[in-house]
């Protein structure tokens, strides 16, 4: 369209200049004409920048787009883009309008953060929530929710997942902050006091019910203990006795798990950090698990342990997780299996990793393995003695140590149980005396 226009606009000043010089000549003004055309069209050219330039200043003047050659092009594509950025505009302000309404209206409080997490926008509901006002905007988030662990989680922009605080004395939020543009981010907050005290309960419940249980157990047993000495050693009655026995002692294991795993659940602040030596740790854990061993007609050991690595922590927990390891080794690796524990100071932190012989995991198992109760053969399972709920244990432990633990297995070769503690919890750098591929049968 552009070079039609042009080629119209050369055809009618060249037509012109040439008509001006024939007249010129029968006029016998010989070639005069011709300048006396070039400057008045060049003075319509002037007239029809200065309208260009007053346009910009003031666009809301509209333009000639009945003028002919070249300006009436300009003068057209002028206008349409004036038209295509007025609609965009339109467009934009209704979409904002409409994001506005409906984050108005979610229940969630939403506050639109700029790139160093000052507020720019929010909605109702964070005002009735968090207590933020509209003359707040400008101000970091962080001073109004005061936390050090909202200033962390900022900071490490991991996002993935939501932060949980508690805000004030009775309420409990859930915060995600979603990332988008250009360096913006939208702050959902949601009130989950109610969910908190549901979950709360639960524990409770499970914590009480097992701690109610532990008593009458404990009552039954020892009568039992009475009984089993009271009769002779002809009795029919000791094989029943012994399987109630048993049974009594499973029932102790999870009922002492499910207290394990309620205490771990619920979140002790006031927990002083201990100075605990995994090396010596360990020493304990592998006396037990040589006598579980000798029971199940012996293994061979293999240690390789660094002397000297200690944690700041706290020694139930992570006596539970590695002994847990240790132990799920003996009893699912076949007598005469091997079984490897490691511990080693590795770039960033110390690993754990205990491997067995034993007959692997198949791979559908494996994400499931750390849910309470799961277990890929109950039979195998209850007959070693196990609860159910000791891989659980070792997951949540990790999580205190934001650690987590890693699974591999080849089935019918064995299985890797493993999990790194980070630096920030050692205490000091490990030397290396190893006891390597000492055996014990
Ligand atoms: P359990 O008390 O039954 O051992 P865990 O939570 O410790 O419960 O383990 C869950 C399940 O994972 C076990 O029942 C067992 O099937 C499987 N498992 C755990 N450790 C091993 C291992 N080293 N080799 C093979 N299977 C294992």
């Amino acid at each position: 369209m552009l070079s039609k226009a042009w080629r119209e606009e050369l055809w009618s000043v060249g037509g012109l200049l040439a008509v001006l010089w024939l007249l010129g000549l029968q006029a016998g003004l010989s070639g005069w004409l011709v300048p006396v055309g070039l400057i008045v069209y060049l003075l319509w050219h002037l007239y029809h920048l200065l309208r260009v330039a007053r346009w910009l200043d003031r666009s809301s003047k509209r333009l000639p787009l009945n003028t002919p050659g070249i300006w009436g092009y300009v003068y057209y594509r002028l206008e349409e883009r004036r038209r295509k950025a007025k609609s965009g505009k339109k467009r934009i302000g209704r979409l904002l309008k409409e994001f506005k309404t409906s984050t108005r209206a979610l229940p969630d409080a939403t506050i639109v953060l700029n790139r160093d997490f000052h507020i720019q926008w929010l909605n109702k509901a964070a005002k009735n929530l968090l207590g933020v006002r509209k003359t707040d905007a400008g101000q970091p988030i962080t001073n109004l929710i005061r936390h050090p662990e909202l200033q962390q989680y900022l900071v490490a922009k991991e996002f993935e997942k939501p932060l949980y605080l508690q805000f004030r004395v009775d309420i409990h939020l859930s915060l995600r902050v979603v990332p988008y543009g250009k360096q913006q981010y939208l702050l959902l907050v949601r009130d989950v006091t109610e969910l908190h005290r549901i979950e709360q309960m639960r524990r409770d419940f499970i914590a009480n019910a097992s701690h109610e249980l532990r008593t009458p157990l404990s009552v039954l047993q020892g009568s039992l203990e009475q009984l089993e000495t009271g009769i002779g050693d002809t009795s029919e009655l000791r094989k029943p006795l012994a399987r109630m026995k048993r049974q009594g002692q499973r029932m102790m294991s999870i009922l002492q798990d499910l207290l394990t795993l309620a205490r771990l659940e619920s979140r002790h602040e006031g927990d002083q950090p201990q100075s605990v030596s995994l090396t010596v740790m360990l020493e304990d854990i592998m006396e037990e698990a040589r006598a579980a061993s000798e029971q199940l007609g012996g293994h061979r050991f293999h240690l390789d342990i660094e002397e000297q690595i200690s944690v700041s922590g706290q020694r139930e927990d992570l006596y539970a997780s590695t002994s847990n390891l240790v132990m799920n080794a003996v009893r699912y690796t076949p007598a005469g299996g091997d079984i490897t524990v490691m511990l080693k100071r590795v770039p960033g932190g110390a690993r754990f990793e205990v491997t067995d012989t034993g007959a692997g995991i198949q791979p559908q198992h494996l994400a499931r393995l750390t849910e309470r109760f799961y277990r890929i053969d109950t039979g195998r399972s209850r007959e070693a003695g196990g609860t159910g709920l000791g891989l659980s244990i070792v997951k949540h432990v990790l999580e205190r140590y934001d650690s987590r633990l890693e699974i591999s297995s080849q089935p019918g070769a064995g299985s890797t149980f493993a999990f790194t503690l980070a630096e920030k919890y050692l205490e000091e750098s490990g030397q290396r005396v190893v006891s390597s591929a000492r055996e014990v049968s």
